[in-house]
């Protein structure tokens, strides 16, 4: 397969890799615990190969609703914020069963849209990242739903994988999603739609190709991981958009064996004569 993934992985030593609600839960909505053992024994792996790894989790409103299940219909934001301070205890004691047996310990970072804002917390956000990774604790990032309303959130884990890698200096950005990449139109809708395996200008793509709704969990759908990538791409950052459930994603697309999306940076003499 010929695809730039495997050389942007091997390229990388800094990585966030960001996991949407779909790829955490399974179709009844709970989360699975298989997915994530072997998503951290592949971590682990690449750990083991000199690299540092921040995770972006989405899925406590997920693991919350598995819960309590009684509470899935209460649609009134008090409780939604409830059900994610449930569920984010549940989200994060299943990181934890899944790291445990790679000897491997994970911290938890809330953050809301202010924390990017305030030069002072920026500051101690990226210590407080780096200090973990050197000590080779797994940070995993998630939005702080109970204090974020509407007006005050980043609203999806896509803008904030992107900031975080952008705050953390990371080298690469992981998506993984329900979705095999960037299509040319919504493939649930559409099966013909094909995938866009390179991207090296996201303002023509986004004119050359139609953004559907989003699914079940998600809240962001593909026009934030557009979104997310030109905010990494502008600070030098590539992106990979890939399918976070096919079998070992993250080895695969170290292996050249996955297919995905690869947002690439420019080089600054492109276009240059
Ligand atoms: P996640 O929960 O993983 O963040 P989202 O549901 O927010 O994922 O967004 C991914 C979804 O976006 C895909 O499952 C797909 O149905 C939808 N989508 C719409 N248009 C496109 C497109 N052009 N290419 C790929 N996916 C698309």
């Amino acid at each position: 397969m010929d695809t730039m993934i495997p050389t942007l992985i091997a390229n990388a030593r800094k990585i966030l890799i960001k996991i949407g609600s779909n790829t955490l839960a399974d179709q009844d909505g709970r989360i699975n615990p298989l997915f994530l053992e072997e998503f951290a024994a592949q971590t682990t792996v690449l750990i083991k190969d000199g690299k540092q790894i921040v995770i972006v989790s989405s899925g406590a409103q997920v693991a919350g609703l598995s819960t309590l299940g009684n509470w899935a219909r209460k649609q009134d934001i008090h409780y939604k914020q409830a059900l994610c301070a449930i569920g984010q205890v549940e989200l994060m004691a299943a990181w934890g069963r899944a790291f445990a047996p790679q000897q491997l310990h994970i911290a938890q970072i809330l953050l809301t849209r202010d924390d990017f804002e305030d030069s002072i917390r920026t500051l101690n956000m990226r210590n407080t990242l780096f200090t973990l990774v050197d000590e080779g604790i797994i940070p995993i990032i998630n939005e702080n739903d109970t204090v974020s309303v509407e007006e005050i959130k980043i609203g999806d884990n896509d803008t904030l994988a992107a900031q975080t890698a952008v705050l953390w200096s990371a080298d690469l950005l992981i998506l993984f999603s329900d979705i095999e990449g960037l299509y040319n139109k919504n493939p649930k809708e559409y099966p013909e739609a094909e995938l866009v395996p390179e991207v090296w200008d996201i303002a023509t793509i986004r004119s050359q190709i139609s953004l559907g709704g989003t699914n079940n969990f998600g809240t962001g759908g593909i026009a934030t991981k557009l979104d997310a990538a030109a905010r990494a791409v502008s600070y030098g950052i590539p992106m990979i958009l890939a399918h976070g459930r096919q079998h070992r994603a993250l080895e695969a697309l170290a292996a050249g064996t996955q297919r995905g999306t690869a947002f690439l940076v420019p080089s600054p003499l492109q276009g240059v004569k």
